[in-house]
């Protein structure tokens, strides 16, 4: 398949082939998470929401409380919602592809393993290399502060027998919903195909945090998109620039003039492009009608053996 129209202007940026030497080609998506229901975000041995002291905005010199959204519960969602995307279309497309799943058996021959990287826990590969990972995820900090949009529930539970509640009172502490996390999801060294993958998945994840079977969902909506030899700006900094003294504004048009504002600081300006309003818009428009078919697949998993049959060859061989 060639390299399709809508994605031409970040083809500086896309590998050709995925590699286990990574080159600097980032690619940054950048999103609002916005919550739509009542959303556990904490780390499992406390009751506590993650929060974090951070700086109110860029022009205004006050400290604030905001709540975290930790990168590796973006990852651990993502990774298991590329892996559903992945097996759903290959049972669709009737491509035979082998089980994979978190945490310990993990194929390392699919396009989730070689993105999301993982170890090789199984002896009946032919390789015992392990992938790194070529997604990043950072931790998003809440645009309101801890303090205007925590919500804490008080429950007991109700026996069906009796309809009675029990003797003990319990807490739930959740962030409520309109509650956004300006987002960034960084890809290194990542073909055209791989990126399709990443969009579709961010897109299509819609529960997040503990507790996800009740409340939890999560909106996603991509604003903004670069390609680089590195980083443009870290998901702390997206959030404080947001902030502003007129208020937030979400627009991509805003997004785009925060990113302008950074571009002088990266070290190598000429390798860089901040997409445009209508440019992103139009993969936007593509990602979603992108169907994902056998050819398609049979592609994309060929690529991922291929990275495999290089880490195989680059070993001495095991007796
Ligand atoms: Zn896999």
């Amino acid at each position: 398949m060639n390299l399709p129209e809508e994605l031409k202007v970040l083809e500086k940026y896309f590998v050709k082939q995925p590699y286990p030497l990574l080159g600097a080609e980032t690619i940054q998506i950048f999103l609002f998470r916005e919550v739509l229901d009542f959303t556990v975000l904490r780390t499992e041995d406390t009751r506590e929401l993650n929060t974090v002291i951070t700086p109110l905005s860029t022009e205004i010199d006050e400290n604030v409380q905001r709540v975290a959204f930790l990168g590796s519960k973006q990852k651990a969602v993502e990774s298991r919602q590329m892996e559903r995307l992945l097996r759903t279309a290959a049972n669709e497309a009737k491509y035979p592809i082998e089980e994979c799943y978190l945490k310990d058996y993990l194929c390392l021959e699919c396009p989730r393993c070689a993105l999301y990287g993982g170890t090789n826990a199984s002896a009946s590969k032919t390789t015992n290399a392990n992938i790194k990972h070529r997604v990043a995820y950072s931790t998003a900090f809440s645009l309101a502060t801890f303090e205007q949009i925590q919500q804490v529930t008080t429950f007991n539970g109700i026996s069906d027998m009796t309809v009675q509640t029990g003797q003990t009172l319990n807490e739930r502490i959740s962030v409520k919903p309109a509650t956004i996390f300006p987002s960034i999801v960084t890809l290194h060294s990542v073909t055209w195909k791989e990126f399709i993958l990443m969009m579709k998945t961010i897109l299509s994840s819609h529960k997040y945090g503990a507790e996800s079977r009740i409340g939890g969902d999560v909106r996603n909506t991509v604003v903004g998109i670069t390609g680089g030899w590195e980083e443009f700006i870290t998901p702390l900094e997206f959030t404080i620039e947001l902030n502003s003294e007129e208020g937030n504004n979400f627009s991509t048009d805003n997004v785009i003039k925060i990113l302008n504002k950074y571009k002088p600081l990266l070290a190598n300006q000429k390798n860089a492009v901040i997409l445009l309003t209508e440019q992103v818009e139009k993969i936007l428009k593509f990602i979603s009608e992108f169907a994902i078919n056998k050819e398609f697949l049979t592609e994309a998993y060929d690529d991922v053996r291929a990275y495999r049959s290089i880490q195989e060859n680059s070993k001495p061989k095991k007796k």
